[in-house]
């Protein structure tokens, strides 16, 4: 059943990961499931999320490590605060419509990968229709693409272009350069959208209600780039990321090198 919709995972799980994915049945157990993880890794390297059908309306997804994933773990493990900060909001957000579960003395907020022992369920229930391509979309985008991208941020996979500040740069700039990856980060943008939904938080947008059948248009701003005032503070991407239509976007950034607030913006608009 599961194992009919593998190049429909495929697409979903790499467009929502932004990384290259293997992938191959496992059937180890009585249903058939999927095993997921990077392609520019041997899979006995990498992180390895299981999908598999359980009773007769749930899914689960497992994140195991493969046998000799010490090198990759030993990468993971050198993910700065920030990148520690997003990956966890990502597994957090699973937490919304899912049970998840931690191997020993791991919690939601505090989870940390030692070692290959690390592993993590998460569990959706009632889910109608689940082979269905809907349901099954639904599913990947709440449990399996959460998860993997949580990997991908704390392993550095990253298909953004890397920036290259040229010298003589002066210190605004350079955190302009750095919000600016924060917005096109496709992990960023995602925990932003599974937080606040697709709504442009200006002007109220919805690109699933405009254009249904085409995929989201909506683009993730940094709010508060308070760093450009010389006022260091821990960033928070669930909070200082939000959801804008492109028009709203293009907007904000017309004042530099601070933009308008949403709040501003919303002041200025008209329909
Ligand atoms: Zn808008
Ligand atoms: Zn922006």
């Amino acid at each position: 059943m599961l194992a009919a919709k593998q190049s429909f995972i495929l697409r979903e799980v790499e467009e929502g990961t932004g990384a290259a994915i293997g992938l191959e049945e496992d059937r180890s157990a009585m249903q058939t499931g999927l095993r997921l993880w990077f392609a520019d890794l041997p899979r006995s390297h990498s992180p390895i999320v299981t999908l598999r059908p359980v009773g007769l309306n749930r899914f689960r997804a497992t994140l195991t490590f493969g046998n000799f994933a010490a090198d990759t773990i030993g990468q993971m493990n050198r993910a700065d605060a920030e990148e520690v900060q997003l990956a966890r909001a990502l597994v957090a957000s699973v937490a919304h419509s899912a049970d998840v579960r931690f191997t020993a003395d791991q919690s939601l907020e505090t989870w940390r990968i030692h070692d290959g022992s690390f592993a993590l369920s998460a569990e959706k229930r009632k889910i109608a229709g689940r082979f269905e391509e809907d349901a099954l979309a639904v599913t990947c985008r709440e449990l399996v693409i959460p998860i993997l991208a949580a990997m991908a941020e704390l392993y550095g996979y990253d298909p953004v272009e890397e920036q290259v500040t040229p010298a003589g740069e002066v210190e605004g700039e350079l955190s302009i350069s750095t919000i600016r990856r924060r917005e096109r980060n496709p992990r960023n943008r995602l925990l932003a959208l599974r937080i606040h939904g697709e709504r442009c938080q200006v002007c109220g947008f919805n690109s699933e209600c405009h254009y249904p059948g085409v995929s989201s248009i909506i683009e993730v701003h940094h709010i508060q780039p308070l760093s450009l005032l010389g006022e260091p503070r821990a960033y928070d991407p669930s909070t200082d990321l939000i959801p804008l239509c492109p028009n709203c976007h293009r907007a904000v950034h017309t004042k530099r090198p601070l933009p308008w607030s949403p709040d501003e913006l919303r002041a200025m608009y008209h329909d």
